[in-house]
């Protein structure tokens, strides 16, 4: 039976992170994902995802996102690929909405840089955004993309300079096991043996780990491509990444990608809990309609065509915070949630705190939000 001091159990964003930190820190490891690297199937893939530093969904996230941007940054380094793209963030809705109240406290609490525009010069700025008189932005610099299935593949690979890991592709896990001193994993091919386990299993950990004592929900999200109808005012500097509260919900999107389109999505989509097993329907005009009346009336210029479009996976904890944790009554079993929709800006830090409680037990990141205990 193989043995190694560490498994981590699925090598999409979070896992990949975490076996990255493990090579690096010389640890005996292996890590099993059942499809290839920077595959589309779970939570990981569409291009781009958000990075921002003043967080609408708790200022307790800061010190968090200001490490995952020192990381992203040395992973640059060490793959020589651009994966960060800095563009600045506008952040816009009704003055007591959750994005706006949201990010300013975080900005404030924190002291980080950003900008309050009323409605008028957000869209002397920004000209592509059609906003009602009491709407507000909020402008943060540090604002930006990265490049989802480039960064997962990077991790991932930066993997394979470390003989002291051991990559399992293709290969489905089917249970995990605490044992006294060890986990034992079974996986479709083989018998695995571990000093701890660390799942990271994204859409699927309901399913692997059945004994998590909290309900995860996993839904069905869109990713959608418009050509826009006049291309000018999304020309380069005039359009950042935006998230825009509205009355048809919570929709974000990008500057213009290589081939001219732009990327924009509602955020919990329609809200639809799906089997991640089994695959998620193609898009239709339903799911269009869950964006076009955003782009009606408020980003005109971008409601062209449907170039193409994505499904995608949000693993939904009940508060929306990730979860980071050992699993109660298997202290070698270290569980990793951080989708709830927002978690790939976060994944090296995430990385760097699995690895540490792993082979430390402890971890200098304040992680307390993140505990299982919150649930009762
Ligand atoms: C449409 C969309 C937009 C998003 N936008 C943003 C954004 O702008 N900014 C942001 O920060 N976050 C965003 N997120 C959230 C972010 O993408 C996720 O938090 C993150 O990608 C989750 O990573 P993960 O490692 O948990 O899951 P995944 O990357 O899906 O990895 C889980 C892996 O485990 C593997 N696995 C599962 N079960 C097994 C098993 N039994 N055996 C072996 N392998 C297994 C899977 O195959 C998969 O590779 C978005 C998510 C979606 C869907």
């Amino acid at each position: 039976m193989a043995q190694f001091d560490i498994a981590v159990i699925g090598l999409g964003a979070m896992g990949s992170a975490a076996l990255a930190t493990l090579a690096r820190r010389g640890v005996r490891a292996v890590g099993i994902e059942q499809f290839k690297p920077a595959h589309d199937k779970g939570s990981s893939h569409g291009e781009t995802r958000i990075i921002r530093l003043g967080y609408f969904e708790h200022p307790s996230y800061v010190p968090l996102l200001r490490r995952a941007y020192e990381l992203w940054r040395e992973l640059e380094a060490e793959t020589g690929q651009r994966l960060m793209r800095i563009t600045g963030i506008v952040e816009i809705g009704p003055p007591d909405s959750a994005v706006v109240s949201g990010t300013l406290a975080a900005s404030q609490q924190h002291a980080l840089p950003h900008e309050v525009m009323d409605a008028a010069e957000t869209m002397r700025r920004f000209p592509a955004f059609r906003l009602p008189e009491h709407y507000v932005g909020v402008f943060q610099p540090d604002g930006g993309t990265l490049a989802v299935e480039d960064a997962t593949f990077a991790q991932f690979d930066s993997t394979q300079r470390h003989p002291n890991v051991e990559p399992r592709l293709f290969e489905r896990v089917s249970s995990v096991t605490p044992r006294s001193g060890h986990v034992r994993i079974e996986t479709e091919h083989t018998t695995i043996e571990a000093g701890i386990a660390i799942v990271t299993a994204g859409a699927w950990l309901p399913k692997l780990l059945p004994s998590l004592p909290v309900r995860l929900r996993v839904t069905r999200e869109v990713q959608a491509w418009f050509k826009p109808i006049d291309p000018a005012p999304f020309a380069d500097g005039k359009f950042p990444v935006f998230l825009l509260e509205n009355r048809h919900g919570q929709h974000y999107g990008f500057p213009p990608n290589a081939q001219g389109l732009l990327k924009i999505a509602k955020h919990h989509h329609a809200n639809e809990t799906i089997d991640p097993d089994e695959g998620a329907r193609a898009v239709d005009t339903d799911d269009e309609a869950l964006i076009r009346p955003a782009l009606a009336d408020h980003i005109p210029a971008a409601n062209g065509a449907l170039a193409a479009a994505k499904t995608c996976l949000y693993t939904m904890t009940p508060d929306g915070h990730f979860i980071i944790d050992r699993l109660p009554g298997a202290e070698n079993i270290i569980v990793a949630s951080p989708c709830s929709g927002h978690g790939f800006k976060f994944a090296p830090v995430i990385g760097e705190i699995l690895s540490d409680l792993a082979t430390t037990g402890v971890t200098r990141h304040d992680i307390s939000r993140f505990s299982l205990a919150r649930f009762g």
